[in-house]
């Protein structure tokens, strides 16, 4: 049995019909760039995380970088993030001119805690970007509670949490601001590059918009020099086809891993929990082990892909040394560097190959 880590041939498989009908719609009518299933796609998306401003964008980075220019974060100001997280969150507040300050995660729920957030807050600080990180919600009312106590505004990096709820509201209706990626392996995943800004006022979708697109008012008139984020209408029409799937895409993942729950809390592992009132939409599905080369060479051998999110906390990478970032405590995400490793999860799985993967993984695999 070979399982791969995502698999999106199948997944093409089951929609291929739709998808190229699409696409030939598309190229008949050259609507390229933007266009008529742009607006399709951005009207349905919104709809389904309950949001009532937004805009697509080309990818998941940008979303963030211009979330937080519409918002005014630039120069001289700080942004929380996580040390936790992919490069990408840090990365855009780097390219607004910003500063980063990192904080570690819970241990448990491998999330951003207001508690965490406080102790780093300076007359700098400026925003706050917490990550629902492996489809994990945030504690959204604390982080809500302590923004609002510092007048800090929020920024919530979705990219891996499509269609996750906290206390049934959407991920990305929270803060200022919400962003997606549509990177082809997320859990609502484009056939190239695609993003999304989710924001809580029409005024801030304006500045957005303009923010995407060459800062223009008119066609040929700038209020800004903004520079190109837009989104393709290949990648409109093609996310508006997979987004009639992402309900039931989304509840397959959460299947599979109360699967692999049920066993391994069985045998004394920890796993992703939750915090109250939140869900996981489980982008990946993480567990920490004691001997995790030993499990990752018999899963390889057994032709299971697995991977590691991530092997090194943001604040002791190369390209970050300049914001001088390693200074506090950052234990659990540095433990959970070393000791996580991340299974299969995606909709297409089998109960067969779910079985097959709790299987190898508990014949070899160590708690912690
Ligand atoms: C994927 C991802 C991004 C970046 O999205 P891209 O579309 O690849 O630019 C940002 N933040 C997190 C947490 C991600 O997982």
């Amino acid at each position: 049995m070979n399982i791969p880590f995502v698999d999106l041939k199948t997944q093409y498989q089951g929609i291929k019909e739709d998808i190229k009908a699409v696409i030939d719609n598309v190229l008949e009518e050259c609507a390229f760039v933007g266009g008529p299933y742009v607006k399709s796609f951005e009207k349905n998306f919104l709809e389904v995380h309950g949001a009532q401003y937004g805009i697509g964008c080309a990818n998941g980075t940008s979303a963030i970088t211009v979330a937080l220019r519409a918002l005014g974060v630039g120069p001289g100001d700080e942004v929380i993030t996580v040390t936790n997280t992919f490069i990408a969150t840090v990365e855009a507040i780097v390219e607004v001119g910003a500063t980063p300050v990192l904080v570690d995660c819970d241990a448990d729920t491998y999330l951003m805690t207001a508690a965490k957030v406080e102790e780093k807050i300076g007359p700098k600080t400026k925003a706050i970007i917490p990550v629902h990180l492996y489809g994990n919600a945030c504690p959204m009312d604390e982080l809500v509670h302590l923004a609002n106590r510092y007048k800090l505004m929020i920024v919530e990096d979705c990219a891996q949490a499509h269609l996750c709820h906290f206390d049934s509201q959407a991920v990305g209706t929270f803060g200022e601001a919400g962003t997606f990626s549509f990177y082809p392996g997320k859990n609502l995943g484009a056939y190239g590059d695609a993003g999304f800004v989710t924001v809580n006022s029409e005024d801030l979708e304006k500045r957005v918009r303009m923010e995407i697109d060459h800062g223009r008012t008119s066609k040929y008139e700038h209020e800004l020099s903004a520079g190109n984020f837009r989104m393709d209408g290949l990648q409109g029409a093609i996310l508006d086809v997979k987004l009639k799937h992402l309900k039931d895409w989304t509840e397959k993942r959460q299947k599979w891993a109360q699967r692999y729950n049920q066993a391994f809390i069985k045998e004394g592992f920890k796993v992703i929990k939750s915090v109250e009132k939140g869900e996981c939409v489980y982008h990946l599905y993480v567990i920490e082990v004691a001997n995790r080369d030993e499990v990752m060479t018999c899963l390889q051998d057994a032709d299971i892909a697995c991977g590691i999110h991530y092997p090194i906390p943001l604040h002791k990478q190369k390209a970050l040394e300049r914001y001088n970032l390693r200074g506090g405590d950052f234990s659990n995400s540095e433990r959970s560097a070393t000791t996580m490793l991340s299974l299969p999860i995606f909709p297409e799985l089998s109960e067969g190959q779910v079985d097959y993967i709790i299987e190898k993984f508990l014949k070899i695999a160590k708690r912690v």
